[in-house]
């Protein structure tokens, strides 16, 4: 029990949230989103990440303190797959760490450590709606490079990425789904050609939007064209409501009308 007892996790804090999770993203960023920058840790410590959302968060993945004792330079569980953010604030006080300390030795860290553990992968659709900074920052985290809308990719290696990933957000009442038409809007990641279009076309939700980027039907002239993809989803709560689960027998058609179920 002697490693456990000089087991140490740091908590770095960051300076600006929305900077701190394109880091993550793209971990070439020339941003320096993170408070402090001498306080060093030992190697073999951990660190976990709190971003200044409104209530500040915690984000559930625990990075390990490398030879070079930056806690900056801690490396996290392969990259960054769309890790979950939880109010930091009720995670301690549910814990009973009560007040947030920056470090936490021994079991206390172990039980921090744990317990992030266990939030990393709840991310049901649900936890992304409602306009506040922790479901931007889950929207957030889920960018997997390229525009929801246009798909384009958008780099975020220069200092203008902050400005060039727009963040839906959607009223909690949108999560109520019709047997036919889905997710009446979604929380979407959007570049900003997107962003502006969106707006000078009028379109309140981004499904709508998404929808006029694809083929009108065939048999029904309707716009709710999903793109078909082929194989298990591994995480069917979170098909976004444009796309469309054709099965593991991969055919020939790419749409399918959540109108009329033609498919082509
Ligand atoms: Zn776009
Ligand atoms: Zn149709």
């Amino acid at each position: 029990m002697e490693l456990t007892s000089h087991h140490r996790l740091h908590l770095l804090s960051s300076t600006d949230w929305k900077d701190a999770v394109i880091t993550l993203l793209e971990p070439r960023s020339p941003y320096r989103p993170w408070h402090g920058g001498e306080d060093e840790g030992q190697e073999g410590d951990t660190v976990a990440l709190v971003l200044n959302t409104d209530p500040p968060s915690i984000v559930a993945d625990v990075g390990h303190v490398g030879d070079s004792r930056e806690l900056r330079q801690a490396t996290f569980r392969e990259s960054f797959a769309s890790p979950n953010v939880v109010d930091v604030d009720t995670f301690m006080t549910v814990l009973g760490l009560g007040m947030r300390a920056d470090t936490f030795d021994g079991d206390d860290a172990i039980k921090v450590e744990l317990s992030l553990d266990e939030c990393r992968y709840r991310s049901a659709p649900r936890s992304r709606f409602g306009h506040n900074d922790l479901a931007r920052a889950r929207t957030l985290l889920r960018f997997n490079g390229r525009c929801d809308g246009c798909e384009q990719e958008v780099d975020l290696t220069g200092m203008d990425a902050r400005d060039q990933l727009f963040v839906h957000t959607v009223d909690h009442e949108m999560q109520e789904t019709s047997i036919i038409l889905g997710y009446p809007d979604w929380p979407a990641v959007m570049c900003r050609g997107c962003r502006d279009r969106m707006a000078e076309d009028g379109h309140a939700s981004f499904v709508d939007y998404k929808f006029t980027l694809n083929p009108s039907c065939p048999q029904c002239r309707g716009h709710r064209a999903c793109e078909i993809f082929y194989g298990m989803p591994s995480d069917h709560e979170n098909v976004p409501p444009w796309e469309y689960a054709g099965g593991c027998c991969v055919e020939s058609v790419t749409w399918w009308c959540g109108i009329c179920s033609t498919t082509w």
